[in-house]
Parts: structure tokens; sequence; C-alpha cells
């Protein structure tokens, strides 16, 4: 399997990135029931190219430009592979000390790599902080958890002018805000949440601005509602553009706002200084989310999510029986009180190899590399007459259109995937269908570029 692995990524380049297969295609390769008795590992084996290749959209391939980047890395799946041979699970501290350790450890490195302010580290022995990171399965789970720790945060403090009003009366009234160019996870978190989420107007960047907020909050004030949260994006999934933290920070402070940011794919980027003035603002933030998972070479799953106080999070996710308690219930980081689920993944693991085996440079390199790739990709779409790069390229995305009709866009999407060679996905950007082109794989190359337009 090691070696099947190997040769897999090796000739990823091969295989046609986007499978040829109609819904259901894989009924009529299998049996409808389980074997009574064990198959031969011979023919598992071979059933992975028979049954499983065939349907699968290859997410590593250099021809791979849909979505965002989901990518792996040798050091990546080796760590994983260690980890799911230890496979403990760490939901208390003494249920895995190493586990719960580790974790500690690699989102402190990572999160001095990103540049974040101490008040969102751990800390060392000596100096422990309020705050800190720790990984989650998702980028949407990061915004539900801090979505559910705002809201316990607004019901307490509303109580405490009015004591005899239910929970339930106070959530009904609860509204947090995005940009109407925010991801669907968040409008997702608000749905599950139980709580309004108001979608305000992006300006012509595509960022939502400081007034925008100030405004909405002013109405829904006035008409009794209790304002509580903001999802502020940084790098949003339609166009990469990027919420004005600097503007939406003071008015959140103001206020008295929980402010996220959800940094799903740019985050990565942030490694890098000369992409950090989008994070201008960040001391404003009560919570910070990226995917390692998409863009640092870390395969899902693993999103970074740090905190400047997690005192929020422990109120609503705390819960204690006395099976979960130890002797040193109390002194140690409780990172497993920052989530839903009970049981967490020895996830640190592949993260810590990964940091260790590239390095803060090596990981640099590779986001520099695939931002230069992007820009060079954007040059040969603004060197074509025929088509227009509908919003600022930035890092690693360009998104476009044919001039003209959006029916024009929508057919070249449609036969591009048909072929199989390249793969996209579009997007609605202020009434206009584009394609949107991410560089994801660490093996794309200037030629692969080249041979995109040939497409
Ligand atoms: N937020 C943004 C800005 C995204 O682009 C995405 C997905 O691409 C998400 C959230 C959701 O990420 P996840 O799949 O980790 O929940």
């Amino acid at each position: 399997m090691v070696d099947y692995i190997a040769d897999y990524l090796q000739q990823i380049r091969d295989r046609r990135v986007f499978p040829d297969v109609k819904p259901g295609y894989m009924q009529s390769l299998v049996p409808d029931e389980a074997p009574a008795r064990p198959d031969k590992w011979e023919d598992i084996f071979a059933d992975v190219e028979r049954v499983i290749m065939p349907g699968v959209t290859h997410w590593q391939s250099p021809y791979m430009h849909a979505y965002f980047p989901a990518l792996n890395s040798y050091p990546s799946l080796l760590g994983d592979m260690l980890a799911n041979a230890i496979s403990s699970l760490g939901f208390t501290w003494a249920s895995s000390p190493a586990c719960t350790e580790l974790e500690t450890i690699v989102m402190d490195w990572l999160g001095k790599m990103l540049g974040m302010p101490s008040c969102f580290l751990h800390g060392d022995r000596h100096s422990r902080s309020m705050g800190g990171g720790c990984i989650q399965t998702t980028a949407s789970d990061c915004t539900f958890v801090t979505l559910l720790a705002a809201r316990t945060e607004a019901i307490k403090r509303y109580k405490v002018g009015q004591p005899d009003l239910e929970d339930a009366e106070i959530n009904g009234r609860l509204i947090g805000y995005c940009s109407d160019q925010a991801h669907s996870s968040v409008e997702k978190a608000g749905l599950i949440g139980l709580v309004k989420m108001r979608f305000l107007h992006s300006d012509d960047n595509l960022s939502l601005r400081g007034d925008s907020l100030q405004e909405a909050i002013t109405a829904d004030r006035e008409s009794g509602l209790i304002p509580f949260y903001v999802c502020a994006t940084l790098g949003t999934t339609g166009a990469c553009a990027f919420d004005n933290l600097r503007e939406i920070g003071p008015v959140c402070e103001k206020e008295r706002l929980w402010l996220h940011m959800d940094a799903a794919y740019a985050g990565s980027a942030f490694i890098c200084p000369e992409y950090r003035s989008w994070m201008l603002g960040i001391e404003f933030a009560d919570s910070f989310a990226f995917n390692p998972s998409k863009w640092l070479m870390v395969h899902f799953d693993c999103s970074a999510m740090w905190v400047k106080d997690a005192t929020a999070l422990h109120r609503t996710f705390n819960v204690e029986p006395l099976y979960l308690q130890h002797e040193n219930s109390g002194n140690v980081t409780a990172s497993p009180h920052w989530q839903i689920a009970l049981s967490r993944r020895f996830r640190s693991l592949k993260l810590w190899f990964v940091l260790r085996c590239f390095g803060v440079e090596g990981l640099q390199k590779h986001i520099r590399r695939g931002v230069e790739l992007a820009m060079k990709f954007e040059d040969l779409v603004r060197s074509d007459h025929r088509f227009e790069v509908s919003a600022p390229r930035h890092l690693g995305m360009v998104v476009f259109r044919i001039a003209g009709a959006n029916e024009l866009t929508e057919e070249l999407l449609k036969r591009l995937n048909k072929q199989g060679k390249v793969h996209m996905v579009p997007a609605s950007l202020k009434g206009n269908y584009v394609i949107r082109f991410t560089v994801t794989s660490q093996f794309t190359t200037e030629v692969d570029i080249e041979r995109s337009r040939v497409f």
C-alpha cells in the first residue's frame, strides 16, 4: 500500500483529474452484501484501481484548480500513519498526555509563524495565557463553536440587566453579521445556533466595511434585537477578497460583539510576512481560524483555531463527569472542552511532522510559488481580449470570465470539466458567473499553467 501511494502521487499527472462516471457507477462493480468470509487481500487491493480510482477526483493533481487546495505531503501522511497506529483519543490530558501537549505546543509554533499576538498563544508553563489554540475538524466547526461561545457570553451579559428573562427568549433576539461574500458555513452556524444572521453588502472590492456594520447594528438595536457576533472573512471563497478588519474591529469592540475571523484558505499565506497586512486588526479578534489542511500541505482534517480568552468556550462546552476527571484536571490545558465532540484524534502529529520537515522557510517557499503561478495564469487571461479578470487577484486564485453574457462562461466551464484534463468550479460575484482558478498542487509547474490556456 505504501508503494502504491508513492506511485499514485508520483504518477498523478497521468490520470484525468475529474472522473468520467455517472451517479451510481459503483453499484454494478461491487456485490450487494458484505462478504461472509474474509476476502483475500490481493482481491481487495485490486479493487482500488477497479472500483475506487475511476470515481476519484484527484485533488493532488497539478491540473486541479477547483475549490481551494486540500494538499497532502509525505511528512503529513507519515505523521497520520503513526497517529492512526497509536489511535489514542485525546479527550482529556490524561486520556493521552502527548496528544494534548503536542497540540498545545504546535499551535503556539503555528501562531508565532503567523505573527499572532501573544494573547492568542498558550504560553509556557511560567506564563499561561487565558487564550490559546487547538485543532478543530473544519473551518465550519470553528465558526460554529465560536458562535456558540459568543451566544453563551451574550446571554450571560444580557441576563445581568434582565435576570428574569429565559435564555431562549434572549437567544431569539440575538443577531450575528457577516458579509454577503461569507462562506455558507456562517449561514449554517446561524441556522443550527438558532440565531438570526444578517448578510451585509460588501463594497466594490467585495470587502465588508465598518460603516455598513455599524449602521446595521444601530438599526437592529433600535428594533429590539441583540447584536452579538461578527464573522469576518479573510480570503472569501468566491474571490479571495478580504474584509476590512481595521474598520470592523473597533466597531465590534465598541459594541461588545464577538469578532471571529475566518481565514480558511488565506491564513496559510500569513506565514509570509508580506501578506500580513490583511491581518491588521487581528488584535480586535476574539477568535481566528484557518485550515492548514488547505494550503499548508497538512492533509484533511486540520483546522487551526485560536481564541484570546477560552473562558466562554469552557462555559459553553464543559461538562465533567467523574470518568473524565483526573488528578491533573484544572492544571492543564483542556482544549477538548473547546469542541462539540468528546473524542479527538492525534492530529497535531501530522502538523508537527510538516512544520519540522519543511521548516518555516520551506513552507513560505511553497506559498510564494503558488502565488507566482497564479500571477502567471492571470497574465495569460489578461493577454487574451476575449476574457476578463472579474476581481483583483489575491494570493493563489484568479477569477475570470468570458466578456459578455454569463451563459458563455457557463458553457466554457461545462466543456472544460467534461474533458477532465483540468478541473475548476464557478462562483457568482455580484450577478456575474465567474470561473475560479486556484493553484492547488505543489506539483503544478509553469508548463502546466501554459497547458491550462490550451484547454
Ligand atoms: N470559510 C471559507 C472562507 C472557505 O473558503 C471554506 C471552504 O472552502 C470554509 C469556510 C469551509 O471550510 P471547511 O470545509 O473546513 O468547513
